[in-house]
């Protein structure tokens, strides 16, 4: 009896035994699986929609650099750009940058001692400025076609400094850039709202780096705007493109956010132009009704900056 129940709990703790050593075995199988798993995947190749395009940044599916046709501008331009815009991939100076043939780019936060671009502004061949708009900003928009092309000296070539950056950070680089401060400076008019609808501008009246610089270039064309379309419309094309295809990736909560944004700041403006029309004053620039910063590009003077 004694025999039985002993050769009874042998055979017990036998079949737990091997229970034990089957769970076991499948523990250690499920983990060295996982691990070679995770091994395998570490050696597959990226795939390639997470590669950025080195040159626009944006992945494969969004880049726009074959639509591009580079041209050269006149002015020259000169995009100096904060760290944080360039890690943004809906950044327009380095779009701007791809259109101009004849423009520089310059990553940094602060620019004293940046030996390019102090190479660049103490060449004697060269008149730069600065586009920030302020109180000594002079408003290409006030001027005549012939007053502007008076700003630079006959025998150097015109270079507009744009600082590619949100305005806090644009204000940071200037205050930390002692040479860029000791620039002349320029400002102009939006003719219209921005049509950036990806990035919330802070102002109005603000535009993205990248119409800055086309409307830059369309009021120092000496011949005025000749042809509906201008070479320099491409900056504008390129960057309608980027903006559309950017839309058609955002959920409509997005876009309907943007879009009623952009409707708001319009009707606040023509809610402005029609109160001036009854208080019998159409310029856009009069006082008393603008936002600070408008009043400050209205007040800027209106001499040739180098005479
Ligand atoms: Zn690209």
């Amino acid at each position: 009896m004694v025999l039985r129940k002993d050769n009874e709990s042998a055979a017990r703790t036998g079949l737990e035994i091997g229970r034990l050593s089957i769970t076991l075995r499948g523990v250690i199988d499920s983990t060295i699986d996982a691990y070679l798993k995770r091994k395998a995947r570490a050696f597959e190749p990226k795939r390639p929609q997470r590669t950025p395009c080195p040159q626009c940044r944006k992945p494969p599916i969004t880049c726009y650099c074959a639509t591009i046709r580079p041209f050269e501008s006149k002015p020259r331009i000169l995009i100096l750009m904060s760290p944080q815009e360039f890690k943004h991939r809906v950044g327009t100076g380095r779009m701007a940058h791809q259109c101009l043939s004849n423009s520089q780019l310059i990553k940094g936060a602060e620019f004293a001692a940046s030996a390019p671009v102090e190479a660049i502004l103490r060449d004697p061949k060269i008149f730069p400025i600065l586009l920030f708009p302020g109180p000594t900003s002079l408003n290409l928009s006030n001027l005549e076609s012939c007053e502007r092309q008076t700003l630079c000296p006959p025998d150097r070539e015109l270079l507009i400094v744009i600082l590619d950056a949100t305005w806090n950070h644009a204000k940071q680089m200037l205050h930390r850039s002692p040479n860029l401060q000791a620039l002349p400076r320029i400002c102009f008019t939006p003719p219209h709202l921005s049509r950036f609808l990806l990035r919330r501008q802070p102002h109005e009246h603000c535009f993205s780096s990248i119409e800055a610089i086309h409307q830059i270039i369309e009021l120092m064309n000496p011949l005025g705007r000749g042809n509906a379309k201008e070479p320099h419309d491409h900056l504008i094309e390129v960057f309608d493109k980027m903006v559309l295809q950017q839309l058609n990736f955002r959920v409509p909560s997005q876009v309907s956010r943007s879009a009623a944004s952009y409707v708001k700041i319009k009707a606040r403006r023509e809610r402005m132009r029609a109160l001036r029309a009854v208080n019998g004053s159409n310029d856009l620039n009069s006082p008393g009704e603008m936002s600070g910063t408008r009043a400050c590009l209205a007040g800027s003077k209106t001499k040739p900056i180098h005479s």
